[in-house]
């Protein structure tokens, strides 16, 4: 019998789908039925992430608005009422900074700042992955990335009810 090739003294219990390589019960993770070590699972996960956030990019358009009508009513509500007021209109901001970036370091694991931003498809991929460390790293990373915007700069990124 062959070792885990990630750890060299554990006995392998097969071999993993993706890569090929021999992988022991720690390293073990059924996906679909299948054998996959670690690390192709964190493979795997980045690269659904990337696919997830072209697919919400591109299909934004036409989206039904379901999800974003919770956030989104504070914008119209101002913009009515601020009447005829039209050569300096404050921006309108229906999403903060500060709030998102706490949510991405502290609760990034679970995705729920990609809940907050209305991104609910990458958010439940993180709660599908969160067993990893890959989410809890992203949300430190993405926490920070907020942080360090400036306000315009960050509501313009992913504030999706962001008037200037
Ligand atoms: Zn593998
Ligand atoms: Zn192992």
């Amino acid at each position: 019998m062959t070792n885990c090739y990630v750890h060299k003294e554990a006995l392998s219990v097969g071999t993993c789908v993706s890569c090929g390589k021999f992988i022991c019960e720690n390293c073990n993770t059924e996906l679909k039925g299948k054998n996959t070590c670690k690390k192709c699972v964190d493979e795997l996960f980045v690269e659904n992430l990337r696919k997830m956030d072209k697919l919400e990019d591109t299909s934004k358009a036409q989206q039904p608005m379901v999800f974003m009508n919770a956030g989104g009513g504070g914008g119209a509500a101002s913009s009515s009422s601020s009447g005829s007021g039209d050569l300096a209109r404050d921006p309108v901001y229906t999403k903060s900074k500060v709030v998102a970036g706490l949510l991405a370091i502290l609760l990034g694991t679970f995705g729920v700042h990609k809940f907050y931003f209305g991104k609910w498809i990458q958010g439940i991929l993180y709660l599908i992955f969160f067993w990893t460390y890959i989410p809890a790293l992203l949300g430190i990373i993405e926490g920070i990335r907020y942080l360090v915007l400036s306000d315009d700069d960050f509501a313009q990124k992913y504030d999706k009810g962001y008037r200037a």
